[in-house]
C-alpha cells in the first residue's frame, strides 16, 4: 500500500529536536534551521 510505504520512508529520517522546546523537527530544505517553526517564529517577535 503506498500509505504504509511513505510512513516507513518518513520513519527511516532521523529525527531532529529543537533545542528550545525538544519538539520533533520536520526538515526542510533550509536545514540551517535548528529550531522548529514555532520558536522560530516566536523569536522574530
Ligand atoms: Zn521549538
Amino acid at each position: 500500500m503506498q500509505t504504509k510505504k511513505t510512513i516507513e520512508f518518513f520513519n527511516n529520517i532521523p529525527a531532529k529536536h529543537c533545542p528550545e522546546c525538544g519538539d520533533h523537527i520536520v526538515e526542510h530544505a533550509e536545514s540551517y534551521l535548528m529550531e522548529c517553526d514555532r520558536c522560530l517564529t516566536k523569536r522574530e517577535d
